[in-house]
């Protein structure tokens, strides 16, 4: 680690939440300084950052504080944000806390002299008509267009992508964007409403009765991709260090059904359970998955943690969660 690499600033905004919260260990690893930013310090362990500030980035004087003396890069995680039920039942304000945390980040940033700025996209920018398909034929970064996102949190991703390519354009401001397909993992939201499917999975499957029933939102036959933190945060420090600008994916393509996602969660925890499928319940696009072409053009590399040995960290970490608070009886951390 060289001395200049020690004294470089680094700002992660959402690191009180779940990718900020890994992305800030693997900095400081490498030996940054670090400051966190959020509404909140992370939920289930401490964070590793040098200073970690509770601020509202919806407020631009907020925004200053955060990129205040001397930061270099800024990694914009924060956002308004979780899975598939939240994000379908809460368009406005979702829309509108975004909106102001990503113009005030961009700005704060820009006047403040920062080098560069990645934004956090999602795969919900691309347009519905291109998902209707379980076996959907994997998303290029130009099927963003023409524009028909996901209602709500999806546009505002697409168009804060926008504003921060004008940045670019206009100011010759260095920004990144990446879009993230399903990250999972570890020291995540696991309940509450925000929490994703595959935690959501592993929460109902661990505190289920071997033999027991498990609920499913929609038939189950939806298809997405998943993508491990560890990857995520690898790819995330790999398109910062590039030269790219334009929108990346991040993801995997390993296609798989939310049922085939049950069905390996559930053998993971040495469980049989019967799916009850909840037809009432929101499923988003039918099939969506990441076409990994231009990561590895641009990145040279691309996610390889297998799904099988992700979902047994995360599945082995919420149980434990679930033990501590007395909701379930033995963990499976003892059995691998
Ligand atoms: P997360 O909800 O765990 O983290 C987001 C954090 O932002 C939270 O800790 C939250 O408190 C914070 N935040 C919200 N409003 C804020 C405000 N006004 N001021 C300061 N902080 C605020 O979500 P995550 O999974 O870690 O996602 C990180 C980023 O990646 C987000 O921009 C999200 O939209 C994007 N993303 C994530 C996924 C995924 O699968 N996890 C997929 C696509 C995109």
């Amino acid at each position: 680690m060289t001395g200049l690499m020690k004294n470089k600033r680094i700002l992660v905004t959402g690191a009180g939440g779940f990718i900020g919260h890994h992305l800030v260990k693997r900095l400081r690893a490498e030996g940054y300084w670090v400051r966190g930013a959020d509404l909140k310090c992370p939920e289930y362990a401490p964070s590793d950052a040098n200073e970690f500030e509770i601020l509202d980035l919806r407020h631009f004087e907020d925004c200053l504080l955060a990129v205040r003396g001397g930061i270099e890069q800024v990694y914009n995680l924060a956002a308004d944000m979780g899975g598939i039920g939240f994000i379908t039942a809460k368009h406005a304000e979702i829309a509108r806390n975004n909106i102001l945390i990503n113009a005030h980040m961009l700005e704060a940033s820009r006047v403040q002299g920062v080098n560069r700025l990645l934004f956090s996209s999602s795969a919900c920018v691309y347009a519905q008509s291109k998902q209707k398909d379980t076996e959907v034929t994997p998303l290029r970064e130009e099927d963003a267009y023409p524009a028909d996102p996901e209602p709500g949190y999806g546009w505002e991703k697409l168009y804060a992508e926008e504003l921060y390519h004008y940045y670019w354009q206009d100011y010759c401001f260095e920004t990144r964007i990446v879009r993230f397909h399903n990250v999972y993992g570890p020291l995540g939201t696991y309940e509450g409403g925000r929490e994703k499917a595959p935690a959501a999975i592993c929460r109902k499957v661990a505190l289920a009765r071997d033999h027991g029933t498990i609920d499913i939102w929609g038939d189950g036959e939806q298809t997405r991709s998943f993508v491990y933190v560890d990857d995520c945060v690898e790819g995330l420090v790999r398109l910062m260090a590039s030269e790219y600008r334009k929108p990346l994916n991040l993801g995997t393509d390993r296609l798989i059904s939310i049922n085939g996602l049950v069905d390996l969660v559930c053998s993971i925890a040495g469980k049989q359970l019967t799916k009850k499928h909840d037809l009432s319940q929101p499923q988003g696009v039918r099939g969506r998955n990441s076409d990994n072409r231009r990561l590895r053009e641009v990145l040279g590399w691309e996610p390889s943690i297998s799904l099988e040995h992700g979902l047994e960290l995360t599945y082995a970490w919420i149980e434990r969660e679930l033990e501590k608070a007395g909701r379930v009886q033995k963990h499976l951390a003892s059995r691998i």
